[in-house]
């Protein structure tokens, strides 16, 4: 069963007289588990639907859909299928005590995983799940492999009973699907020859793996299973120098990179970061995979669109990971707007010195890089430290912290967003100028 959240207005299901809490059991006899159920049985033109009325009566619509019109139909979120391992770099583990519940939510759903993109291990796949991966080809799944060696995954998940990722693969494979994958490398479990050995079991698969990305472990001060050493940067160059070879592999033989060393693991080396050639259609740029690069492309492109500032004070809030590609890019905002810009670079007082992402900066930090500093005419923060909800991790409010600070501020995620004429900061610029 599931339960309809909203029903556009003017849409079929309006017409039908479906109401938000009206129970959807079946569609054309198959009954319905969660959403993925609703969305590929529903895509038939002609539908007869079982119901439960918001006061429990039992109600059947037959429909036959206009072709294309969409049933106009919002379903309550799923619950979310728990994982069942305990990952010794798992994020979660790394978060301190008494932040909001949601954040602890540790989830591990193929389904999300076709949906929306979010890293699943399938390490909790049921025959039955993967007999609906085939029928709704749920494809491309994102799966975190982190070791394809079934001994070593086992550890890097903390979850004896983890099945061997090569089989579900090939399997899935088999049915057609295919997969953007990614590696966590924690030194001395999934370096060396378990790296080696997962590109080769992955390259093996041809076609189905669409993109590895390999991500150094990320430990916070609170990180307690992992205690192991951290991401030296000697160990970055040499996991990228590995991870070139089978890239220039990939490039003659497939036509991309295929494997990509996250941003991360360029800026721990102190190595530059490629250009955009490298990473074709920044397939995992969602997982910090030419993030940078994308970022230097936008600011580049976006210039020409930006008005005068000249004489205003711009402080631009990052974290310690951003602070040494940062000054190219405000040299290229100054010579094009005329703005002074001042660099503050916070380090992360919630997750500790080690955490450096700038994302994950919170409202406290923000709050003590900005207090004061009425000199300031502007402030631009980095917007993915904010949810769609307008709150930190820290469950600071952006419109409270907003209020309390002596400029205006405002979230950006490329300078260009906030400074061009229509972008809100942009505006108040070139008015006051
Ligand atoms: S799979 Fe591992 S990293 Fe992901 S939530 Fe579970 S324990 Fe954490």
């Amino acid at each position: 069963m599931v339960r309809v959240s909203n029903v556009i207005t003017g849409s079929v299901a309006e017409e039908l007289g479906i109401l938000p809490g009206t129970e959807l059991l079946t569609v054309n006899g198959r009954e319905l588990a969660d959403f993925l159920d609703w969305e590929f049985l529903t895509a038939d033109d002609e539908l007869v639907i079982e119901a439960r009325e918001p006061g429990g009566d039992p109600v059947v619509y037959e429909i036959e859909r206009p072709e294309g019109e969409a049933l106009g139909v919002e379903l309550e979120p799923p619950s979310v299928r728990r994982c069942a391992n305990r990952c010794e770099f798992c994020f979660i583990e790394g978060l301190p005590k008494g932040l909001r519940k949601p954040l602890y939510v540790r989830d591990d759903d193929y389904r999300l995983s076709f949906a929306y993109g979010n890293f699943a291990t399938l390490s909790n796949l049921k025959d039955r799940d993967i007999a609906r991966v085939l029928e709704y080809r749920l494809s491309p799944l994102y799966v975190s492999v982190h070791a394809t060696p079934w001994e070593a995954r086992k550890v890097l998940l903390n979850n004896p009973r983890v099945p061997n990722i090569v089989d579900q693969l090939t399997r899935l494979a088999a049915g057609g699907i295919q997969f953007h994958t990614q590696m966590v490398i924690v030194p001395g479990l999934n370096d060396g020859d378990v790296l080696e050995q997962s590109l080769a079991d992955l390259w093996a698969l041809g076609d189905a793996v669409l993109s590895v990305a390999v991500v150094p472990v990320g430990l916070t001060q609170f990180s307690h299973l992992y205690t192991g050493q951290s991401m030296a940067p000697q160990m970055c160059g040499q996991l990228l120098d590995h991870l070139e070879r089978w890239a220039s592999r990939a490039r003659a033989e497939r036509g991309d990179s295929w494997v990509f060393g996250s941003d991360e693991l360029y800026l721990l080396a102190g190595r530059a970061l490629p250009g955009p050639e490298h990473y074709g259609d920044f397939v995992q740029i969602e997982n910090g995979v030419g993030a940078v690069t994308a970022l230097r492309a936008r600011v580049r492109e976006g210039l020409a669109s930006l008005p005068r500032l000249d004489g205003r004070r711009i402080g631009i809030v990052t974290g310690v990971s951003m602070q040494p590609l940062m000054p190219e890019l405000l040299a290229w905002l100054t010579e094009q707007t005329g703005a002074r810009f001042e660099l503050i670079v916070m380090e992360n007082s919630m997750f500790g010195a080690t955490t450096t992402t700038a994302g994950l900066l919170v409202g406290a930090d923000i709050r003590r890089a900005l207090a004061g500093r009425a000199d300031l005419d502007l402030a631009l923060i980095p917007a993915e430290t904010i949810n769609d909800d307008g709150v930190f991790l820290d469950d600071e409010r952006f419109i409270a912290l907003r209020e309390a600070l002596p400029m205006p501020v405002y979230p950006s995620y490329d300078f260009i967003d906030a400074l061009m004429p229509e972008g809100a900061a942009g505006s108040r610029g070139a008015h006051a100028a």
